[in-house]
C-alpha cells in the first residue's frame, strides 16, 4: 500500500504541474463591424449560455474603427475574429490566420448607385465618382469591374466615408455597401438607388468567416472546437428565433438599428448563409482556390504566395495535433493513476464486477451512438429492409417500423431496371462491395446526396445473405460544388466557369484547329421591366429567359449567364453558319414566348467563331461589337461578327 500511495502522490504532482498550464476559459471574439444581425449567432450563443455550457467565458468586441480588426487577432488582442475572404490575402502576406468556419456562403458586398446617375451595371461606372474602401474590402467589387473590362482609371475613386454622408449629399454617384444595410438606409431616407451585385456577374466570394491564428488553433484546439460548436449552435438558435434575437440585440447588445431594419438584415443574412442548403459554417476549399485565383488576376498577390497561403488555410478541427510534451506527461500521470486504481479495484471482486458492468454499458452506449449518428440500411437478397439505423430514419423521415420488411425500392428512388442499378448489383456479386454516390429523396421529396459503402453480409456458412450500406450525407458538399460554378439566380453556369471553358476551347482550337462558335445575347429594353414591374419580376424574367436557352441548345453547348441580362453560349465544333442558325432559332423562340407578368420581350444576338491568332478576349470583343451592332440596327436580330 505504501508503494501505491507514493505512486499516487507522484501522479497527482505530475497532473497538477501539467494542467497548471491549461488555457484559460476567457476568450474574446473581435467582430468586423458593429452589433447587428450579421453577428446574431455569436450574440445568441452568449445570451443563451451556449458558450458557458462549453466551458467558455466569452466577450464579444464590436469593431474599433481606428484599428484593423484582422490584425487585432493576429496581434493577440483577441482570440477569435470575424473577417471576409480578404483573410486569404493576409495569409498570403505571411499573417498566420486560418478559417475555422465560413458563416456567410456569399458576400453581401455590393455597389449602390443613385438612380438618377443611370448606373445599372458595372459598365456604366465610366466617368462616375465611385467610393469604396480600397485595399481590404474591395476585391469582389474590383473583380466585377475587372470582369467587364473597366479599368480603375475609367472612373474617379473617392475614399469611403463610413457614414454614407458623401453619397447622401450626392458627392459620389456610386458607393460600396452591404446588401443588408445601405439599401435599407437609403429607402428610409427616400433616396432611390440601383443595386449592382457582383454575384450577378459571376463573382462569388465568401462573406463572414470565423477565424483564429495558427498558434491559437494548434495550442488550444479543444477550446477552439468548443467555441466553434457553440457559435454554430448560436446561429441555429438565432435563425430559428429571429424576433427574440432582434429584441435581445437591441436591448442588451447595443444594436442601434430599428426592428424593421434588423428584420431586413436577418432576411439578407439568411440569403447569405443559405442554411437550408449548406450546413452552417461549411467551407469548401475549392471555392477559396477560385477566390485566390481572382485575387491573383487582380494583381493583389503573386502565384507562389497564393499557393502557400491556400495550403492549410482551412482549419480541420479533427486533424491529429502535434504531440505536445505536456500531454505526454499527462498521459503518463493518467496511466499511473489508472494502474493504481485498477489494482485497487481488482482487490475486491465486487468492484471488479461493477467495472465489467460499466464496460458493458459503455459498449451498449457506443452501439447506440452508431445507431444514432451513422446512416445505415441493410437488405436481404430479396431487397427487403432488415435494418435501418435511427440516423437513416431521421434523415429520410421514416420510422423503423415503416421500413422493416419493405422493399428497398420504396425507400430509395432506385430504378431496378436501370443500368446504374445493374452495374451496382454486378459489382456486388463480383467483389462483394461497391462504393459511390447515390441520389435519393426523403419522404417529403427533399433530395439528398449520399456517399455509400455497400458490403455483402454473410451467414454462418459464409454465404451472402444480404447487403449493408453505410452512408455519408454529402448533400452540402454537392451543393457547394454547384455553387462555385453556377449562377444562383438562373442556375446556368456563371461567368467564371464560362471563362474557364472558353479558355479551354480556344486552346483546343489553336492546337487542333477544331472550330468553336460563340453567341452573346442581351435582352432588349430590360431596364423597362425593372422600372415598370420592379426587380423581383425582372429576376423572374431572367429565370424564364435562361430556361429558354437551356432547353433549346445541344448537349455539347455551354450556356451561362455573363452578367446582368447578358448570356453567353459556347458552341464547340461549330461553324459560323451553325452558330448563326442556333442564334436565329433562339431569337424566334424568345420573340414568340410570353413571359409571366410582362408579356413579350425580345433579345439581340452577336455571333462568331474563333479566328487564327486570336485569344478569347479578342474573340469576345469582336462578338460584343456585333451584339452592339444588332442593338444599333434596331434590336431583336442576329449579327455575325
Ligand atoms: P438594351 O439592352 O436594349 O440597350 O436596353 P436595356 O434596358 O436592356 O439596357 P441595359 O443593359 O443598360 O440595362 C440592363 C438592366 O438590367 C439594368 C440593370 O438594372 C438590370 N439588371 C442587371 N442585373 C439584374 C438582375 O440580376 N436582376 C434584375 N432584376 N435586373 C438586373
Ligand atoms: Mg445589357
Ligand atoms: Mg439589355
Amino acid at each position: 500500500m505504501n508503494l501505491f500511495f507514493r505512486l499516487f502522490l507522484l501522479s497527482c504532482v505530475l497532473l497538477v504541474s501539467v494542467f497548471a498550464n491549461e488555457p484559460t476559459n476567457k476568450v474574446t471574439l473581435q467582430l468586423k463591424w458593429f452589433s447587428s444581425f450579421q453577428f446574431a449567432g455569436y450574440y445568441m450563443a452568449l445570451e443563451k449560455g451556449f458558450y458557458k455550457e462549453a466551458g467558455l467565458d466569452v466577450r464579444i468586441l464590436e469593431r474599433n474603427a481606428q484599428k484593423n480588426n484582422i490584425m487585432q487577432v493576429v496581434n493577440g488582442e483577441a482570440t477569435y475574429g470575424v473577417a471576409d475572404s480578404a483573410l486569404l490575402l493576409y495569409r498570403a502576406d505571411g499573417k498566420p490566420v486560418k478559417v475555422m468556419a465560413s458563416i456567410f456562403q456569399h458576400s453581401p458586398l455590393i455597389f449602390i448607385a443613385h438612380k438618377e446617375s443611370n448606373v445599372f451595371s458595372p459598365y456604366e461606372l465610366k466617368g462616375k465618382r465611385v467610393s469604396y474602401q480600397q485595399g481590404i474590402d474591395d476585391a469582389p467589387l474590383l473583380a466585377m469591374i475587372h470582369e467587364v473590362g473597366i479599368k480603375e482609371s475609367d472612373y474617379t475613386y473617392v475614399p469611403l466615408d463610413f457614414s454614407s454622408q458623401a453619397f447622401i449629399d450626392r458627392k459620389v454617384d456610386v458607393m460600396s455597401g452591404y446588401l443588408s444595410d445601405q439599401p435599407f438606409l437609403m429607402a428610409e431616407k427616400h433616396i432611390p438607388i440601383t443595386i449592382i451585385n457582383p454575384l450577378n456577374y459571376g463573382i462569388d466570394f465568401y462573406g463572414d468567416n470565423l477565424f483564429a491564428t495558427d498558434q491559437e488553433l494548434s495550442s488550444n484546439p479543444e477550446r477552439a472546437k468548443r467555441f466553434l460548436q457553440a457559435s454554430i449552435r448560436g446561429w441555429h438558435y438565432a435563425l430559428e428565433h429571429e424576433d427574440e434575437a432582434i429584441a435581445v440585440l437591441r436591448s442588451k447588445y447595443g444594436a442601434r438599428n430599428s426592428v424593421e431594419h434588423l428584420k431586413h438584415e436577418a432576411e439578407v443574412t439568411r440569403n447569405m448563409m443559405v442554411p437550408t442548403l449548406v450546413d452552417i459554417g461549411y467551407t469548401n476549399t475549392e471555392r477559396f482556390y477560385r477566390i485566390g485565383e481572382i485575387y491573383r488576376t487582380l494583381g493583389k498577390v503573386n502565384q507562389s504566395d497564393m499557393d502557400r497561403a491556400l495550403k492549410d488555410f482551412i482549419w480541420n478541427p479533427n486533424e491529429k495535433q502535434k504531440v505536445d510534451v505536456r500531454y505526454l506527461y499527462a498521459a503518463l500521470a493518467m496511466l499511473l493513476l489508472i494502474i493504481i486504481f485498477t489494482l485497487l479495484l481488482a482487490i475486491t471482486k465486487r468492484k471488479l464486477q461493477s467495472m465489467v458492468a460499466r464496460k458493458t454499458k459503455a459498449l451498449v452506449e457506443q452501439q447506440s451512438m452508431t445507431d444514432k449518428y451513422v446512416i445505415i440500411i441493410s437488405v436481404d437478397l430479396k431487397n427487403n429492409v432488415t435494418e435501418a439505423s435511427t440516423a437513416f430514419c431521421n434523415l429520410f423521415g421514416y420510422t423503423k417500423l415503416e421500413l422493416m420488411g419493405k422493399k428497398i425500392e420504396t425507400v430509395y428512388n432506385l430504378d431496378t431496371s436501370s443500368s446504374f442499378y445493374k452495374e451496382i448489383m454486378s459489382q456486388l456479386e463480383k467483389h462483394k462491395k461497391w462504393s459511390g454516390e447515390l441520389k435519393n429523396s426523403d419522404k417529403q421529396k427533399n433530395v439528398y446526396w449520399l456517399f455509400a459503402n455497400i458490403e455483402a453480409i454473410f451467414d454462418e456458412a459464409g454465404i451472402v445473405k444480404g447487403y449493408r450500406a453505410i452512408q455519408q450525407n454529402i448533400t452540402d458538399k454537392k451543393f457547394a460544388q454547384k455553387l462555385s460554378i453556377t449562377d444562383t439566380l438562373t442556375e446556368l453556369y456563371n461567368r467564371s466557369y464560362l471563362n474557364t471553358k472558353l479558355h479551354a476551347e480556344v486552346n483546343l482550337f489553336h492546337r487542333y484547329n477544331t472550330p468553336m462558335g460563340l453567341i452573346m445575347i442581351d435582352i432588349d429594353y430590360f431596364k423597362d421591366v425593372n422600372d415598370t414591374y420592379g426587380h423581383l419580376v425582372g429576376d423572374s424574367v431572367l429565370v424564364e429567359f435562361a430556361e429558354i436557352l437551356r432547353v433549346n441548345v445541344r448537349l455539347t453547348d455551354i450556356v451561362g449567364r455573363w452578367g446582368g441580362e447578358e448570356f453567353v453560349i459556347i458552341c464547340p465544333s461549330n461553324t459560323l453558319n451553325q452558330v448563326a442558325e442556333l442564334a436565329e432559332k433562339l431569337r424566334v423562340l424568345v420573340e414568340s414566348y410570353t413571359f409571366n407578368t410582362v408579356g413579350k420581350k425580345t433579345a439581340s444576338f452577336g455571333v462568331g467563331t474563333i479566328h487564327n491568332s486570336e485569344d478569347e478576349m479578342e474573340l469576345i470583343r469582336r462578338i460584343d461589337d456585333a451584339l452592339y451592332e444588332a442593338k444599333r440596327l434596331g434590336r431583336n436580330r442576329v449579327v455575325k461578327a
